[in-house]
């Protein structure tokens, strides 16, 4: 089956057909593995994110008035299609991205579970009922699709993302206009091609590829009525202002820097082997990322070593190669991007204990790899606990105790997630209940919420006030609409001037 238009440019996928428009600009896409360009991506101008908006209105009709039961199927042929087709999604998601398969299948995997919690949109849209709010009148609550919904998406899950926001936005009703990241634009339309294979109607998915250029035409278009972001911060925050401001609904999640706080008496070796998994895992491109390890009293002169040993001897290879534990980063910009942060930590006086600056792989010299970087006696004043690195790069601070750790934690501008290890339950438990940030786990690596939880940050790593998914997801994409309703016979004579009280 083609999924394509070549294998040479990826264009867009408008009312269930590949669309090139003449002329078109492009960028690149490149192997990270190898550090060559891979293929072109095409850049939409106005013209071909208008024609994307317009295949999406055109379809919203006839879509929003399917019954939820019958969308339910189509989702669920999808969902079948998507099972049959991981691993050949993950392979594109390494090829593109160059995390490494084995996480490119998980990738894949946590999108599916998004798509099976959209199957069961029947009952997620069902109302409330009342009867007899008032003598003989009955009122009920029901909620309809928004409209035409545009999802924006970054690099770093090029199937994930786009699968915590079409799956539900779809099932809801709504039709949808898909801009991925013009890094690893593959795998949306890859999905595209299995959504109409589903049996989707035309145009009710549809997917633009470009840049800036793109994300602003359908921040201003009139026909979009709600915007899903995820991505950096200062875009995400553009992306909130400037669509509230021309009326759209809009939840846009931003950047991280997710600490992890580990007390004396936590278990070490399962505490290293998290931190190391979520420190070093899809090389620290991941939102959910640990990047900061708050070390409270002893904890510190016990982990570092192990820590330190591990990083060494991290197994970073080309992603495609099955015992490979961490891949290239995106591109050379990227790289590029991470040194700098690396110069500065030493700079600011942090110690580097492992230096994964001048990392080569044999046969793979070209690739924008970077080996696991470990920095010991971090402070809360350098640039690089400050800012999100978005690489693999783990900063350990040391703290006194509990209560210093949870302040700095609440003390920093992002809050997506955090992570705590301890044997001790109240702490645990005063943890959960006075940390500022929006997802939390405790003994666990990475606590990304399953499907039906929904996912989002506190502070600066989510503007908005829906998370994505789950019911939240659910509310995003449709509008509630209340209806008081009686029958004629019941209604009294003579008009009412006070305001109607239940009688
Ligand atoms: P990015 O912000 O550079 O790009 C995200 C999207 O915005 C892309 O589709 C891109 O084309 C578009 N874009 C880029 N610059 C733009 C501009 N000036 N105007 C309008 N649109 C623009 O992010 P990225 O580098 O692709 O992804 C990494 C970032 O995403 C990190 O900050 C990471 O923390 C964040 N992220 C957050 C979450 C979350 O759930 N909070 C999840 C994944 C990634």
């Amino acid at each position: 089956m083609q999924r394509y238009t070549n294998d040479q440019t990826v264009s867009h996928f408008i009312a269930g057909q590949f669309f090139s428009q003449a002329g078109a600009k492009t960028a690149h896409v490149f192997n990270p593995s190898l550090g060559t360009v891979a293929r072109q991506v095409e850049l939409a101008d106005v013209a071909t994110v208008n024609k994307a908006v317009e295949a999406a209105k055109a379809a919203l009709p006839a879509w929003a008035n399917k019954p939820p039961l019958q969308r339910a199927r189509i989702m669920n042929r999808f969902l079948a299609l998507m099972n049959q087709h991981r691993d050949e999604l993950a392979a594109i998601i390494t090829a593109e991205h160059g995390k490494v398969f084995t996480d490119a299948q998980g990738e894949v995997t946590r999108g599916i579970d998004i798509i099976e919690f959209a199957c069961g949109i029947p009952q997620l849209l069902k109302g409330d009922y009342t009867e007899q709010v008032s003598t003989n009148i009955d009122n009920w609550t029901l909620r309809q699709p928004v409209g035409v919904v545009a999802g924006i998406t970054p690099f770093n899950f090029p199937c994930m993302v786009p699968c915590w926001m079409f799956p539900v936005a779809i099932a809801c009703g709504n039709t949808f206009v898909l801009k991925p990241s013009e890094r690893d634009p593959s795998a949306g339309n890859f999905m595209a091609k299995l959504l109409k294979e589903a049996g989707l109607p035309d145009g009710v998915f549809n997917v633009v590829h470009g840049d800036k250029l793109a994300v602003e035409t359908l921040l201003n278009h009139p026909d979009v009525a709600a915007l899903s972001f995820v991505g950096s911060t200062p875009i995400a925050k553009f992306i909130y202002e400037t669509g509230a401001r021309n009326g759209k609904r809009v939840q846009a999640l931003g950047g991280a820097k997710n600490h992890m706080l580990v007390m004396p008496d936590a278990d070490m070796n399962k505490a290293a082997d998290a931190l190391i998994g979520a420190a070093y895992g899809s090389a620290g491109e991941r939102c959910m990322a640990i990047s900061v390890a708050l070390l409270v009293g002893d904890a510190a002169d016990k982990l570092m070593p192990v820590l330190k040993e591990r990083a060494e001897t991290l197994k970073i290879k080309n992603g495609l190669e099955l015992d490979a534990e961490m891949g290239p980063i995106v591109t050379a910009a990227a790289r590029d991007r991470i040194k700098g942060y690396i110069d500065s930590g030493v700079e600011e006086g942090a110690d580097l204990l492992v230096d994964g600056r001048d990392y080569t792989v044999a046969g793979h010299e070209g690739g924008y790899f970077l080996g696991g970087t470990l920095f010991d006696n971090v402070t809360p004043d350098m640039k690089i606990y400050r800012e999100e690195i978005f690489g693999p790069v783990l900063a350990c601070v040391r703290v006194q105790n509990f209560a210093e750790g949870l302040q700095l934690i609440n003390d920093h501008e992002f809050g997506n997630g955090v992570s705590l290890f301890t044997r001790d339950g109240n702490v645990a438990r005063e943890f959960g209940k006075q940390v500022q940030v929006g997802m939390v786990g405790v003994n666990v690596p990475i606590p990304v919420p399953m499907a039906w939880h929904g996912f989002g940050g506190w502070k600066k790593s989510l503007f908005g006030d829906m998370h994505a998914y789950g019911e939240e997801g659910v509310r995003f994409y449709t509008k509630q609409k209340s209806i008081m309703q009686r029958w004629p016979e019941s209604i009294s004579e003579g008009a009412e001037f006070v305001m109607p009280t239940a009688k």
